[in-house]
């Protein structure tokens, strides 16, 4: 009895906590462990910003939160990045970027009202957080969220604002992050968007199958072997000429392996899209030997992004003078 209330719990933990495309702290702090500054200090500074954008206020975290977990999972099983408590008031860069990546999740971005289309997708995170392209229809605004915090980045970085420019940094991390993911990219096929408009059973199915990718990498990242690790610490910077190319080809990039990522789901777990899928049964499809494809599939995209994302980091660093 109390095993099986720890499971449900257990499923509600991870259904709560990582439904995002999530592990943005895990896949953040490998990506920037080359970069030559992680180690330097910055002082915490107080927020200082008019901004254009509205956020949900309750949500909104502006207060330094290091050392108390507050934006990931407290399991504290030594897989997630550490996230000591501020010394002498300031932190190390690898730490805001870490910490602060997962913050867009948390609610800041959830109920506004941003999109007269954001009823099809349930929320208005979604809005800030995915770019649909559906032939040649473009919905939503991942990639401008990525941009407006490269621009709020910078702007803190010119008066000297390390530690909001490195937070700010950390958002618009986040943002190209969720662009990584296939279904951030599009839902579903034509046919199915047009049938999930009528069917409930269709939409859901085509929701489950998105949290599933996203737990996926969760999967890849914290509770399979090193392969997702290995992958992200050893891509290879490259470089792009605008902040714009650089989203803009994470986006192409992973739109292109949408069609064979979406069959492969569909193909291996079937039915039980139906339902929502928990890590538990990614494990036991794993172990039986069924993930192969998807997981070589999803290991290209994470190679591919973190090579763009090293590459953006370095050039967006040198451009305001960090390294
Ligand atoms: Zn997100």
């Amino acid at each position: 009895m109390k095993r099986s209330i720890l499971n449900l719990l257990f499923v509600v933990f991870i259904f709560v906590t990582l439904f995002p495309w999530s592990g943005h702290e895990t896949m953040t702090y490998y990506m920037i462990q080359d970069l030559p500054n992680i180690d330097k200090k910055v002082l915490i500074t107080e927020y200082s910003y008019e901004e254009e954008r509205q956020y949900n206020l309750e949500y909104l975290s502006l207060t330094d939160v290091a050392g108390k977990r507050e934006f990931f999972s407290p399991n504290g099983d030594g897989v997630f990045p550490p996230d000591p408590p501020p010394v002498d008031n300031s932190l190390p860069v690898w730490q805001i970027l870490t910490i602060y990546s997962p913050e867009p999740d948390n609610g800041m971005d959830e109920g506004l009202d941003l999109s007269p289309l954001q009823g099809l997708i349930g929320n208005s995170q979604g809005v800030r957080h995915m770019r649909y392209k559906i032939g040649f229809l473009k919905a939503f605004e991942g990639d401008k969220s990525f941009l407006y915090f490269v621009e709020l980045s910078k702007q803190a970085f010119e008066k000297n604002d390390e530690y909001w420019g490195y937070r700010f940094l950390a958002r618009a991390l986040h943002y190209i992050e969720d662009l990584s993911q296939p279904y951030h990219n599009a839902p579903g096929s034509f046919f199915e968007m047009i049938g999930a408009a009528f069917s409930k059973n269709m939409s859901g199915k085509l929701n489950n199958a998105h949290y599933l990718m996203d737990d996926y990498l969760v999967y890849l990242l914290y509770y399979s072997d090193n392969a997702a690790k290995e992958i992200i610490l050893g891509a290879e910077p490259i470089f792009f000429d605008s902040y714009e190319d650089y989203v803009q080809e994470i986006m192409n990039y992973s739109h292109s392996k949408f069609s064979l990522i979406h069959s492969e789901i569909k193909a291996q777990f079937g039915e039980s899209l139906n339902d929502y899928v928990t890590i538990e049964q990614i494990r036991k499809m794993d172990e039986e030997g069924k993930l192969s494809k998807l997981k070589g599939e999803t290991l290209s995209i994470l190679s591919y992004s973190s090579s763009i994302i090293k590459g953006f980091l370095i050039d967006f660093l040198e451009s305001v003078g960090q390294i």
